[in-house]
C-alpha cells in the first residue's frame, strides 16, 4: 500500500476523471497479489483478521500469530524475503477469496492510485482487468474509495495503539 502518493480523496472534489465510469473486471491474473514496489503489504484490520479466523475456524489471536506480522504497529500478512507473492496466492488464484481482506476487495480503487497519471502509467500497466468487463459508476467507485479510506484509517488507529 502506498504511503507517499497524492491522495485522491473523493472529499471536496466535484468532478473526478472517473465521473463517467471506469471499466474494470478482475481477470484472475493474480498480478495484484504480488508486490509491485510500494504496493506491497496486505494490511489487515481487526475486522479482516476476524473474517479470516472465521474462515479458518480458529480464534482470531491464533490467526494473527500464525499468519500476521506487525510493521510500525500495523498488522499485515507475513512477508517472506525474496517472495513477492501473497502467502495465500496459489498459482494465479487467491486461496482465501471468500475471506480476502478489505484492501483486496477495494482494489484497484485505492485513493493513492486514483490520479490519472498513476492509473494510466502504473495500474493499467500491470493489471489486466483495467479496460475489461464491468463499467463501474462514479458512485460505485467512490464507495470503494471511501471503504479503502476507512480501512487505512482503521489500520492507522490500531497502529497508534500498538
Ligand atoms: S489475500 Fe488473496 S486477493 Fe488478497 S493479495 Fe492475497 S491472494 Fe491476492
Amino acid at each position: 500500500m502506498s504511503k507517499s502518493k497524492p491522495n485522491a480523496s473523493v472529499a471536496n472534489v466535484e468532478k473526478q476523471w472517473w465521473h463517467s465510469g471506469v471499466q474494470f473486471q478482475c481477470q484472475g491474473s493474480g498480478k495484484c497479489c504480488t508486490s509491485h514496489g510500494e504496493y506491497g503489504f496486505v494490511f489487515l484490520t481487526l475486522e479482516d483478521r476476524r473474517r479470516f479466523a472465521k474462515f479458518f475456524k480458529i480464534p482470531t489471536g491464533t490467526f494473527t500469530k500464525k499468519y500476521c506480522q506487525k510493521t510500525n504497529g500495523a498488522y499485515h500478512l507475513i512477508e517472506k524475503k525474496g517472495q513477492p507473492d501473497c502467502l495465500f496466492l496459489k498459482g494465479k488464484s487467491c486461496s482465501v477469496y471468500e475471506a480476502r481482506p478489505t484492501q483486496c476487495r477495494t482494489w484497484p480503487f485505492w485513493p493513492e492510485v486514483m490520479s490519472p497519471k498513476t492509473w494510466k502509467k502504473e495500474i493499467s500497466s500491470f493489471c489486466p482487468g483495467v479496460g475489461k468487463g464491468k463499467i463501474w459508476t462514479q458512485n460505485e467507485i467512490e464507495m470503494q474509495i471511501r471503504l479503502q479510506e476507512k480501512m487505512e484509517s482503521d489500520i492507522l488507529s490500531e497502529a497508534r495503539r500498538n
